[in-house]
């Protein structure tokens, strides 16, 4: 409702080529479009971005615990501004039209529930919303699957600058389940990955606490 009301009050604008309608038009994102889908652990390619046997079954791989990522975009030109907006400029209506990006991405499995990477309590204090979490509910309206808060996130990390293996530590401890009882196959959603370290280690939570299958989906990969 307020994202209707506020479309027709701000119009969207590309932040490719600045014509009006969407934050992103069909032809701007195209050219940013991931045609294939890899496995997020060692790169082969694979339908839905499932992840591979072999990184299915290997920690180190770092997305061991999901069972599949997919993305919709590379994150760079207007993309990563388009995110960008969404994130720090307040356009939160913007997220409807983002989260169409995600529309062929989504595997044919069942989800009962739609989730999102959640972000701390600081920063959605300061930002009052997030931006993962608004394009979760879009994919949940679209998927007509209900979507629930399962996460929560400690308190502000700063991942910036650090490399893989310290990303994959640096995640642990960040997040804890909310849920009391599981839903048992997960979607979960957001907006931009980079090694899939903090999907992977919401899978693990979420796993741990009874869900039997998670994937991810993602909007854009650095
Ligand atoms: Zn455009
Ligand atoms: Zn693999």
């Amino acid at each position: 409702m307020l994202g209707q009301l506020m479309r027709l009050l701000v119009p969207l604008a590309c932040a490719g080529c600045q014509r009006e309608g969407s934050v992103l038009c069909q032809q701007c994102g195209a050219q940013y479009r991931l045609m294939t889908q890899q496995c997020g652990g060692c790169g082969v390619a694979s339908r839905h971005g499932r992840t591979c046997e072999r990184c299915q079954k290997s920690a180190g791989s770092g997305v061991h615990q999901l069972r599949g990522v997919g993305v919709a975009l590379r994150y760079d030109g207007p993309v990563k501004q388009a995110v960008l907006d969404l994130k720090f400029k307040g356009q939160r209506w913007a997220a409807d039209d983002l989260a169409s990006w995600y529309q062929d991405l989504i595997p044919a499995e069942a989800f009962d529930v739609v989730t999102c990477v959640p972000i701390s309590p600081e920063r959605y204090r300061e930002r009052g919303y997030n931006q993962s979490e608004l394009l979760a509910k879009a994919v949940a309206r679209q998927l007509h699957i209900p979507y629930r808060s399962c996460l929560g996130r400690y308190s502000n990390s700063h991942q910036l600058g650090l490399g893989r293996t310290d990303r994959l530590k640096q995640v642990a401890g960040v997040f804890y389940s909310t849920i009391q009882r599981p839903p048992k196959r997960v979607l979960i959603v957001d907006d931009v990955v980079t090694t899939g370290a903090t999907l992977n280690e919401c899978a693990r939570l979420l796993r741990a606490s009874g869900a039997t299958e998670v994937w991810g989906l993602a909007l854009a990969r650095h």
